[in-house]
């Protein structure tokens, strides 16, 4: 019985083992190279855009990997992502952390693992000023979002009669809405809000104070890859107890912005 029991463990452990060299551990990883692969978004405002002057991506998730990749000691490399395509660009080893205007969720969180909250939001709409005061307004309509978002999920639940049109990111769909092809934008008020304030044509536009979810972001990481997930919940912690993650928040959301936000959150570790 002692021996199947020793060889019980031996096997667990060879598990377990194996698994964490699936995932590789890309803190020593980058560190090698000398680069930090990141995976975000190139037209969503201020969370990851391209700056009209220097032609460079910069934004909120951008500021917060680069503040991580100081750390390590190594370059960021920038690679654009969609909603779709984050998490197989992630688990192929195209890109080593995702810092992309990404929701934690239990779902995700089975395939990904994710930092603690580093920005919270909640998901809204645009629609056409006066057009829409209930969901009641948008049963049966046509309302845009992007594909592989929990925007797509979320307003499918809360809006079963409307016809859901996914496009690859959210300007394309703010386009369909500019156009007259559907009633309504929706995800994250944050991301709204920066798309309005881009948009020529803003005073035609709203967002209306229907929220229909929370939305905590989190940076996501490779399963298992658990030397860099605390390295980079270690990282963020620190940045919150320095002020330089209040800062970040300040630089694009504060008063000096467009948006003044609030910062209805700290960065805690997750219980
Ligand atoms: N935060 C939501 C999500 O992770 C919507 C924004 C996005 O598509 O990136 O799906």
């Amino acid at each position: 019985m002692k021996k199947l029991v020793t060889l019980f463990m031996i096997m667990a452990l060879a598990a377990i083992t194996a698994k964490s060299a699936l995932a590789g551990d890309t803190l020593a990883d980058a560190k090698k190279k000398g680069v930090l692969v990141v995976g975000c978004k190139d037209s969503l405002p201020p969370f990851g855009y391209i700056d009209e002057k220097t032609r460079q991506i910069v934004g909120y998730d951008i500021d917060f990997v680069n503040a991580i990749a100081k750390k390590m000691g190594v370059k960021v490399e920038l690679k654009p992502v969609t909603s779709a395509s984050r998490m197989p660009q992630l688990q192929e080893g195209h890109i080593d952390i995702i810092a992309a205007t990404m929701t934690k969720n239990a779902e995700r969180a089975k395939v990904i693992d994710f930092s603690h909250t580093y920005f919270f939001t909640g998901q809204k709409f645009i629609t056409k000023k006066g057009s829409v005061k209930t969901l009641k307004d948008l049963e049966g309509k046509k309302i845009g979002t992007a594909k592989g978002s929990t925007s797509e999920q979320n307003v499918k639940k809360a809006v079963p009669s409307a016809t859901v049109l996914s496009f690859d990111d959210y300007p394309q769909a703010f386009l369909a809405l500019q156009q007259g092809k559907v009633a309504a934008v929706t995800t994250d008020e944050a991301i709204l809000a920066g798309i309005l304030a881009k948009a020529p044509n803003k005073s035609q536009f709203e967002i209306p104070a229907l929220q229909i979810s929370d939305e905590p972001y989190g940076l996501g990481m490779r399963k298992g890859d658990t030397n860099f997930v605390n390295f980079v919940n270690k990282t963020i912690l620190e940045m919150e107890k320095s002020g330089e993650a209040k800062a970040i928040f300040d630089r694009w959301f504060g008063p000096s912005t467009q948006f003044h936000l609030d910062r209805t959150f700290k960065i805690t570790a997750d219980k």
